[in-house]
């Protein structure tokens, strides 16, 4: 093979890989998507015709495919360790004491200290030789892991090679040092984790395709991670967030302390998290420590709590440790979020859609301020797998807003009397036999007028993240579909209120404020309508996606799945979802008399009317490679016009915005008989 195509085969890959961490890691791309796809292209092209060419740091390797025969142990360099758990400012205050002390001959003013976020993902070990990403494992049993590489190379954000920029430096007190050789050997500690919107779009698109759906990001990642079909991993949004660096050698930069080295592994291409503080003044990082929990359920990420470390490395190394635990690192975790108690019973409700769903009926407990008596269990599999038994002491964990769920059992106080539970095979609520259709994990009540599912759908339309009308919940919507007054959900806007401030316990001061609750959530922003419609699969993030893309429930009705898929994040399986939802005569019917009743029906434009823009009521498709326009401008151009953005050429639409390369988008358009226009011309358009 000659020289030629083995250098292009290297600069593609270098391309790629820097192109990639700007997108993934930095979040501030240099190309469009389709000249990274051009570069992509060329790569694979290359590859396939030699495959020679193909390296472990390629990134046409992150696509995944191969069906590994099992995981193969992998000893950790160093053994993995657990921390020590503070749970309080004093709690914090007296380890510190504690280090001072086993450091007599160190002024305690000039100590240093690290906070990083506790990330609820898996720990990965991550070995690069000469900068090649060549190993990762599972953190195991802390000593021993399994090789799960193969997996690991799909992680976007995961450098395939360091450093992934030839101008990587590290800056410390002023002075610049350029990383330019990597370093022979080099193993650092990370986590694997699924980021809350992902997790919330991928669920989105298993219950629309599977109604397969997933405890927790966590699991979901785990199962990604230590599935032989790399494709499974390939497939889930998965990042890595590295914190920890276990050995390095031969490099021309090592860091002193932790923070040098988050510095450093930032300066290599490492994703490292940006909640990440350092403090000289103790007393500081107590008070951020403890007023940090609000921020919690901000992060894009599920976190256990926080790590404190001492920063110096000599100093970690005189302080050693205390049994398995380090002295230098303790972590700080927030009260009472989980518990131990008693599993009584478990008991099935009837869901939206049908779905049995079974809970936990739990001996009282205490768990962050709250008395728990009743944690979900998700759906059979759960239970089956977690081998959760009636009579178990289970470990249950309520975090901020979530319904509490239990996590586990704890197996060693078992006493032989536990049960294992069947699923029940008749709806508790009409009787009519329960099924669980082929290839789905959930179980459903078949019978559309089973009347559990129509209060089990005005709960949720009325519930705070959809139309959060106060004062209505489960109880009213089980009396009001029991008296027959809701009979579909937009029977919400014509309750008999003279009626109802007859029945037991609604005066008219209540019933006065509960209408008043109703009329108000009238106005509610078109994303929170679409969330309480319902639909299987549309939740928050994937409602603002709709509501934002097409502006109106009226433009949302008349799309077709293919409009739907354009959108990101929205899947061929949750786009014919939505499309099979509204194509439905009776969902179409509630839909009018929302509408009829006032409720808000499109996104407030900000925009003077429609009518005076110069692309208004017009569909335009992009494709091939634009002169000077990247796709994304060129779509925000075409919006910012007023005109609308799909992602397929249909009969629908208006032009076609065609560059070099166009491809079979434009042998449809000419075959529909939609207009084809340049760059140029769109700017003439535009003005
Ligand atoms: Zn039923």
């Amino acid at each position: 093979m000659n020289s030629q195509l083995s250098e292009r085969a290297e600069r593609l890959r270098q391309a790629i890989n820097y192109h990639s961490y700007l997108y993934n890691v930095l979040d501030a791309p240099e190309i469009s998507d389709a000249e990274y796809d051009a570069l992509f292209n060329e790569l694979r092209r290359l590859e396939e015709e030699f495959p020679a060419l193909r390296t472990p740091d390629s990134p046409t390797q992150r696509v995944g495919g191969a069906v590994l025969e099992g995981f193969t142990k992998v000893a950790h360099p160093e053994p993995m360790l657990s921390l020590g758990n503070a749970f309080s400012g004093d709690e914090l205050r007296a380890w510190r004491d504690r280090l001072v002390r086993l450091l007599p001959d160190i002024d305690t003013e000039t100590l240093a200290y690290v906070v990083e976020p506790k990330i609820d993902g898996l720990t990965v070990v991550l070995h690069y030789e000469d900068g090649l990403f060549t190993l990762g494992a599972t953190r195991g049993d802390g000593t021993t892991g399994e090789d799960i590489t193969p997996n690991l190379r799909t992680l976007r954000d995961l450098p395939l090679r360091v450093p992934v920029s030839n101008t990587a430096a590290v800056v410390i007190d002023g002075a610049t040092t350029l990383l330019t050789e990597p370093p022979t050997r080099l193993v650092v500690r990370g986590e694997a984790y699924m980021a809350r919107a992902d997790f919330e779009r991928f669920q989105a698109e298993q219950a629309a395709s599977s109604g397969k759906t997933y405890a927790n990001p966590r699991n979901t990642a785990a199962g990604a991670l230590r599935n032989l079909d790399t494709a499974v991993a390939a497939s889930r949004p998965l990042r890595v967030l590295v914190y920890n660096v276990v050995v390095l050698e031969g490099s021309d930069w090592v860091p002193q302390t932790q923070w040098q080295a988050l510095a450093y592994l930032r300066a290599l291409g490492f994703p490292v998290s940006q909640e990440n503080r350092r403090f000289e003044d103790f007393e500081a990082l107590v008070a951020f420590v403890e007023g940090w929990q609000p921020r919690r359920s901000q992060l894009p990420f599920e976190v256990d709590g926080l790590v404190i470390k001492l920063d110096e490395f000599a100093l970690q190394r005189r302080l050693g440790f205390a049994g398995k635990d380090p002295r230098w690192a303790i972590a700080f975790k927030y009260p009472g979020e989980e518990a131990l108690t008693r599993l009584l019973e478990i008991r099935v409700n009837v869901g939206r859609t049908g779905t049995i769903n079974p809970y936990a009926v739990l001996e009282p407990v205490q768990v962050g301020g709250v008395t728990v008596q009743h944690a979900t269990l998700h759906n059979y599999d759960y239970v089956r797998d977690n081998d959760i038994r009636v009579g178990d002491t289970v470990a249950i964990k309520r975090a901020g807003d979530v319904i509490p769920q239990v996590l586990r059992p704890i197996v060693e106080l078992r006493t032989g009397s536990e049960l294992v539970w069947q699923m029940p095979d008749r709806c508790p609520v009409c009787g009519d036999p329960v099924v669980q259709p082929e290839g789905e994990v959930a179980y459903y009540c078949t019978n559309s007028s089973c009347p559990a599912q129509l209060v089990r759908g005005v709960e949720h339309f009325v519930s705070r993240g959809a139309m959060d009308i106060e004062g209505f919940g489960i109880k009213q919507a089980e009396l009001f579909v029991e008296k027959n007054y809701i009979t579909d959900l937009a029977d919400i806007y014509s309750l008999p209120w003279d009626e109802i401030a007859a029945l037991d316990g609604y005066g008219e001061k209540r019933v006065a404020n509960l209408r008043s609750a109703v009329e108000q959530s009238k106005d509610r922003p078109l994303a929170r309508l679409l969330t309480a419609l319902g639909i299987r699969g549309v939740g928050g993030v994937v409602a603002e996606s709709l509501a934002d893309h097409f502006g109106s429930l009226d433009a949302l009705m008349a799309s077709a799945p293919e409009d739907l898929e354009s959108i990101p994040g929205i899947g061929p399986k949750l786009a014919a979802g939505v499309a099979n939802w509204f194509s439905h005569e009776a969902n179409r019917r509630v839909v009018e008399k929302l509408r009829a009743a006032g409720v808000r029906s499109e996104i407030e434009r900000q925009e003077a009317a429609a009518g005076s823009q110069p692309l208004a009521g017009q569909t335009w498709v992009i494709t091939g490679v634009l002169p000077t326009l990247s796709r994304e401008a060129a779509s925000a151009l075409i919006k910012a016009a007023g005109g609308k953005v799909t992602g397929s050429v249909s009969a629908k639409t208006t032009f076609l915005l065609a560059g070099d390369n166009a491809g079979s988008k434009l042998d449809k358009a000419g075959k529909l008989g939609v207009s084809v226009v340049d760059e140029e011309e769109l700017r003439r358009m535009i003005g």
